[in-house]
Order: C-alpha cells, then structure tokens, then sequence
C-alpha cells in the first residue's frame, strides 16, 4: 500500500473519546481528522478539531458520502454494521477492514475463530434455543452473541434451569455460554500490525474492573513474551491493519485464557500516551495511513491509569470534581473527554502517573482520584 502523508484526511466511523485521542494523535503528525457518529454535536472528536459529520451508521448513502470525503476510513467504536464497513471500503480504504469487525463483534464467532487458530479460551458452547442449555457444566456465564460491552447482556449462570432462564430474559437471541473462569486477574495487550505486515505490541498489562468497567489499568505485567506470541498470532491470522487489544484472563497457574479482541485503541491502552514512547492513538494513525510503526519502550519503569467515572461528579451538577487537587500531585497527567453530561458508569476522563514502580504509579492515581 502506498503511504498517506500527513496532509490527508482520515476518517473516523465514531467520535467518542478514542476518537478524541486519535484525533489529537493525528493532528499532531499533520493529518486532518473528519469523525462520523449519529451523536449529539459538539461531539468529544469534534471539540478537538475534527470536522464532524451527524448521521447514522445505518444511512448506507450517508456512510459512503462521508467515505469519499476522506483518504482513509478507520474505527473507534466496533459496533458499526457489516453493510456500513462494505459501503465505506468503495470509496476508500478502511483499516482494519469490515472482515475484523464481522468476526470480532460477535462473541460466537470471535470465539470460534480463535479456537480455529489454537488460541486458548474458557470453553464455550452456541446457545440458540434452550435446550442447548442441558448438556454445558456450570457455573457459567451465559452473554448474547452480538453487541455486547462493559459487561452488558450477560447472566452469571449457576445451572442449566438458570441459564434457560436466562436465555428467555435476554429475549431468545443467539448467546453463548462460557464457562465460569476462576481468573486471578484481568489482563490485556495492545497490539499494532503495519500495512505491511510489520509487529509492535505494548507490554502485557493487568486491569482492575468494577462493575464490569475498567477501573484500573497497572503497567507492565510479568508473562509479556507469551502473550505477544498469541497477539501476533491473532493479528496475523485476521490480516488486522490497526491497532487491536487482546483481553485476557489470567488462571491462578498463570495460564493466559483469550476473553474478546476488540479491533481498536482500547481504554487499557490510555495509559500509552504519556507512558510509552508511541503512544496507541499514533500507532493506529502510522498503521492506518502505512506508516512504520514506533517504538512500544516504556517511559518509566511503572505506569498506572485509572478511570474516571461519572459517579465522581456531584448529582447536583453546581460544583464539579476538585481538579485542582488532583493535579497538585507532581507527575500526574488529567484527561477529560469534554462529555457535557456526566451520567453514572459513563467514562468522562482518565488519570495516568509514570514512577519508578508499578505500585508507586498506581498510588498516585488512587490518592489524586480520591483527592477529586
Ligand atoms: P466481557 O463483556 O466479555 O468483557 O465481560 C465483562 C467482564 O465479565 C469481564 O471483564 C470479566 O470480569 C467478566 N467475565 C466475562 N466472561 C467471563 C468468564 N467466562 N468467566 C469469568 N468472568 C467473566
């Protein structure tokens, strides 16, 4: 593929805050950003100079007109139909192309693909009626197959009467059962292949959930090597171009259990831009318009982020959080995402802190979220 010099315009299907970073990512290198979404203006992305399109994903015309309006068209938001992905790819590259989104949006398929390839998960069965609920081993956990995040449209299952029960409250649509991983904790790799084939991965990290939401993200993690093998792998085999994160489970043995991909810079990956030498947003701009991909070396031995939350702002929407207290911590750096709502469990910003520990890092991020 030749390569998009800055100069172009790379279109993003999306405009929420990954959008945000990739725009700023990209504008720093001297691309222009223009971002789709059916999403109230102005959106996280256009506040940042994007120029902004309001449609719907399911407005195959409105898709293609923005497509040929653009010299690449990328993601931030996995969820966008099979048909948009299609129409856009007429009228310019899309990167990673619809085949990633078609096989990772489902959790069936995805789960079948990585098994194809050898890759290790918690074993799984397609639930397509209710019988098919007898013959599994439980506890499990029961989840639609389609458009699912943050923990939502799944059941914790602990028989099949349960799980039929389930089934029927998640409105008979196709599911699948999972069995229940006794994990000691969540992990992920980011990881980045070129138009060329060429392989960077960001250190493995662990992450720290609450209520199905990621709360914490603690970087590096021991066992990096094994879980950049099975990284590659899974880029290799689904010909990603763009940045994808693998989100693992880690067994009290230590073995790496493959949980979903999402074919996109992810939320554990934020903690790149002030503490990795290229940050996610910029490799999934470099990869994107065919350039070589940067480094992934840390800035610091430690590094941590945390989430913030639309719980932390007052219900009574007169005072905001104490950021000036916050920011007094040295060495920390504040991300909001210009959300002009802040609703519980919504994502408004991040904190991230570089140390010389892991654990220091994630001290400065607890003590300035609780200094909020
Ligand atoms: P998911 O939407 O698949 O990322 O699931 C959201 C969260 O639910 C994960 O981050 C885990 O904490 C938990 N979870 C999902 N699947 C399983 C599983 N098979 N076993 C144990 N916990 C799970």
């Amino acid at each position: 593929m030749s390569i998009l010099n800055p100069g172009a315009t790379i279109g993003v299907l999306g405009s929420g805050q990954l959008g945000r970073m990739m725009a700023q990512a990209a504008s720093r290198l001297g691309y222009h950003v223009a971002c789709f979404s059916p999403d109230a203006s102005p959106t996280p992305c256009a506040q940042v100079g994007a120029r902004e399109v309001t449609g719907s994903y399911d407005d195959l015309e409105a898709v293609a007109a923005f497509a040929k309006s653009v010299d690449v068209v990328t993601f931030e938001f996995e969820n966008v139909s099979s048909a948009a992905a299609e129409t856009a790819a007429k009228y310019a590259p899309v990167r990673p192309g619809g085949h990633v989104l078609h096989t990772t949006q489902n959790r069936l398929r995805e789960k079948r693909f990585l098994q194809k390839i050898g890759v290790p998960t918690a074993a799984f069965q397609a639930v397509e009626s209710a019988s098919d609920c007898d013959s599994f081993h439980y506890p499990a956990i029961l989840k639609t197959a389609g458009f699912g995040y943050d923990g939502k449209g799944q059941r914790k299952v602990g028989s099949a009467a349960e799980a039929k029960a389930a089934f029927l409250e998640l409105g008979e649509q196709a599911c699948i059962l999972e069995e229940l991983v006794a994990f000691a904790y969540e992990a992920s790799i980011v990881a980045v292949r070129g138009s060329d084939g060429s392989f960077v991965a960001f250190p493995l990290v662990r992450n720290d959930h609450v209520n199905h939401i990621l709360d914490l993200t603690t970087v590096p993690l021991a066992g990096s090597a094994e879980a950049e093998a099975l990284a590659q792998g899974i880029l290799e085999a689904l010909e990603v171009v763009g940045v994808l994160c693998v989100e693992l489970f880690v067994t009290p043995e230590g073995q790496l259990l493959v949980n979903e991909l999402a074919p996109r810079p992810h939320n554990s990956g934020h903690w790149s831009i002030e503490g990795a030498a290229t940050s996610q947003f910029e490799q999934q701009v470099r990869a994107v318009c065919g350039l070589p991909l940067g480094s992934t070396a840390l800035r610091a031995p430690g590094v941590a982020m945390a989430n913030l939350l639309g719980d932390l702002w007052p219900a009574d929407e007169t005072s905001a959080p104490d950021w000036a207290a916050a920011l007094a911590v040295p060495g920390l750096h504040l991300h909001l995402y210009g959300k002009a709502q802040a609703r519980k469990g919504r994502k408004m910003g991040h904190l991230t802190a570089l140390a010389a520990t892991s654990e220091e890092a994630v001290q400065m991020v607890l003590r300035a979220r609780q200094l909020l």
